[in-house]
């Protein structure tokens, strides 16, 4: 029986099924086609804290000499409206910017994408770039394709898993319980490359305590003993890829020890971690953000990907390259064209068959030039950027280099902040305008391996709030003169019509089960693994790639430590929504500084100490936790507060390729707070 609350979990990608109580007090899982046995993790089971919390936003603000004070929805949009058609009479359409949602439905930010173009600019971006952005171009290019190559269910095959910047027992919990804890259980291999101990590193065969920064030397050599060894697929080899003889060259003329030494790892254990991986019948790789928050991030994924290609393992049950998304909707944001140069489905705007193909559906041609990537807009805020729309989003917290990004959004002449609470962000807002949050929506949201799964609105926005999808509706009438469907059902009828990848799905079909992507039109079912028997690159075969390290952007002078930053079980991303529960403040109430004893004796400093962590962008103070389970040279913390707001001291140079910061990396100073 069809029961009418059922809806998805707000927090991160794995999808987990959520619904309220009967007594409307609580958040309970349903089972839900990824945890099928109705399971949550502690953020999944206090999602009810943030429906009915005491600060939610319930009628739109709007700032009157330099006040935001209460409005009606009328004089919200009438002054959106005005200084919309304002800025882009006067700067053109390129001088607004979007920041999408990944945390927002797939309808939701179809609606908000098409009303960027319907504008005449491709200024839209998501957190998916700065998660998992170098991920997606470094499988894009290799592979065709930049999800998952395999769906959770056959990874459970496998027989072994390398996990590579990655911690799911905390940040994908009920797929670290639900899948690879049981196959561990029976068997499977575990090897862990991170810089820190962490709940995933207990569970492992092997740990890999990569220095940040360093993770090419620490791949190459892998590849290299592959190669040594002789544990290529040479049939694999010799029929899917390309460039292997210049990579087996190039490989030859590596120092496997001194590679492994310039990493930080020992070499016997990188020797034996590589044996184990190219030995297996089938390797499973799951990579995260400790590999793509780097400057060099989509190289690192690059030189990850010669490893599935040079052992064959790809396109099977149990193997492939799995990256482990974040949010509970950054797969869909980009799925639906979130993203400044591609339109649903990934097709690219540059593509004149692809636009003419979608204006046959929207009635105007989307502009063929990319947009702005979200770090890039925040920089040129009060120059060619003059006006923002921040929908679900707080990037005053999660942009790098944060006491830059508060300057930058000084500077712009316009700013509308959509969202549930009043963010850190809305701070800068001329308007705020509430949102909904998981209770209150419907629509579709996919998650890390694919599945398309739907939310179902059973709870009134409180107050005079709305509905998301109501509000962006109006919104794309107001500024763009767009008409656009009534429900979430005929938006998502609309995306099948124009993204390749959703085409064979229907609503119905979804129900309270899932259903994947890419799912053709006529197909009966979607496709759990890619790339079986051709990758979707022109040549239908993967390049393997020489690949060299480069230094981390941030040069580390001698009394300095690397920060390095990630997060924990009980908070997500800005902790825009956990910190407001009750529940998990008293789990994890407050930042810690983790760092290894002898950095600490160096610096005099004890556990518990107030520590301050400083660097030429900003300072920040925060208890120390002396731990050895982080490497020595190495500081670890959490990006989940406003205060320590560790974005102070995080650099903003970007991935040349996919524009991500390198959060990972960062020079800094420790010592004790004088203050203590
Ligand atoms: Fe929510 Fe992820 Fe926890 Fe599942 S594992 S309950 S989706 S936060």
């Amino acid at each position: 029986m069809v029961e009418p609350n059922e809806s998805v979990c707000p927090y991160c990608g794995v999808g987990c099924g959520i619904k309220y109580d009967a007594d409307r007090e609580s958040a309970v899982g349903w089972k839900g086609p990824v945890n099928q046995k109705g399971e949550l993790c502690p953020k999944g089971a206090a999602a009810w804290d943030v429906v009915e919390h005491e600060e939610r936003l319930t009628r739109p603000l709007v700032r009157v000499n330099g006040t935001l004070v209460e409005a009606t929805w009328e004089e919200a949009f009438d002054r959106i409206e005005r200084e919309f058609d304002r800025i882009v009479a006067d700067h053109g359409p390129d001088s607004v910017f979007f920041f999408t949602s990944s945390n927002c439905t797939n309808e939701e930010n179809y609606l908000l994408q098409k009303t960027a173009r319907k504008l005449g600019t491709n200024n839209i971006d998501n957190c998916a770039r700065l998660c998992h952005s170098s991920t997606v171009a470094a499988m894009g290019d290799r592979f065709g394709a930049g999800a998952m190559t395999n769906s959770l269910e056959d990874l459970m095959e496998a027989d072994v898993y390398l996990v590579t910047g990655a911690n799911p027992a905390e940040q994908h919990p009920v797929i670290f319980r639900s899948y690879l804890l049981p196959a561990l259980k029976s068997g499977t291999k575990l090897i862990h490359v991170d810089p820190r101990e962490n709940p995933t590193t207990k569970a492992a065969d092997i740990h890999l305590p990569v220095k940040p920064g360093f993770d090419i030397p620490l791949l190459n050599a892998m590849a290299a003993v592959i190669v040594e060894e002789g544990l290529v697929d040479e049939e694999f080899v010799a029929e899917r890829t390309t460039g292997f003889e210049d990579l087996r060259e190039y490989l030859a003329g590596i120092d496997i020890d001194a590679e492994a030494d310039r990493a930080g790892v020992d070499p016997e254990d990188l020797r034996e971690a590589a044996r184990i991986y190219g030995e297996a019948g089938r390797a499973a790789i799951f990579t995260g953000m400790g590999m793509s928050q780097h400057h060099c991030g989509t190289d690192n994924v690059q030189t990850l990907i010669n490893l599935p290609l040079l052992t064959g393992n790809v396109g099977k049950a149990g193997t492939g390259v799995n990256p482990l998304r974040g949010q509970n909707n950054v797969q869909g944001a980009g799925d639906v064209g979130g993203l400044p140069n591609v339109l649903p489905g990934y097709q690219q705007v540059t593509d004149a068959v692809a636009r003419a193909a979608v204006a046959e559906v929207w009635g105007f041609e989307p502009p063929a030039t990319p947009g702005l990537t979200e770090v890039e807009a925040t920089h040129r805020f009060g120059d060619e950027v003059r006006a923002a729309y921040v929908f679900g989003e707080n990037p005053a917290v999660t942009e790098p280099n944060a006491n830059h990004v508060e300057a930058q959004f000084e500077k712009l002449d316009f700013c509308v902040v959509h969202d549930v609470f009043p963010t850190e962000t809305a701070e800068f807002a001329d308007v705020v305008l509430p949102g909904s949050v998981w209770a209150e929506k419907s629509g579709t949201v996919t998650n890390t391996d694919r599945q398309v799964i739907r939310m179902r609105q059973n709870v009134a926005p409180p107050g005079d709030a709305r509905t998301d999808f109501d509000v962006l509706r109006e919104f794309a009438q107001r500024v763009a003169g767009l008409d656009t469907p009534e429900t979430p059902e005929g938006v998502f009828d609309e995306l099948r019509a124009v993204s390749p990848l959703y085409a064979g799905m229907s609503y119905d079909g979804i129900g309270t089960g899932s259903q994947r992507w890419p799912f053709p039109e006529g197909a009966t079912e979607g496709t759990a693994i890619l790339h079986t028997e051709q990758f979707e690159t022109g040549s239908k075969t993967a390049p393997l790639r020489v690949v060299e390290h480069v230094d981390p952007a941030d040069p580390v002078e001698d009394d300095e430590l690397v920060l390095t930053t990630g997060r924990v079980l009980q908070h997500f991303n800005s902790g825009a929504l956990t910190r407001r529960s009750g529940v998990l403040m008293r789990m994890r109430g407050e930042d810690v500084l983790q760092i290894h004893p002898d950095d600490a004796a160096d610096r005099g400093i004890e556990d518990g100490d107030r520590v301050r962590i400083e660097n030429d962008r900003g300072t920040v103070t925060v208890a120390a936790e002396v731990t050895p389970a982080v490497r020595r040279g190495t500081v670890f913390t959490t990006f989940h507060y406003a205060d320590p707001l560790v974005n102070k001291l995080t650099g903003d140079a970007l991935d040349p390729t996919a524009k991500i910061p390198e959060y990972k990396h960062s020079a800094v100073r420790v010592l004790v707070d004088p203050a203590n």
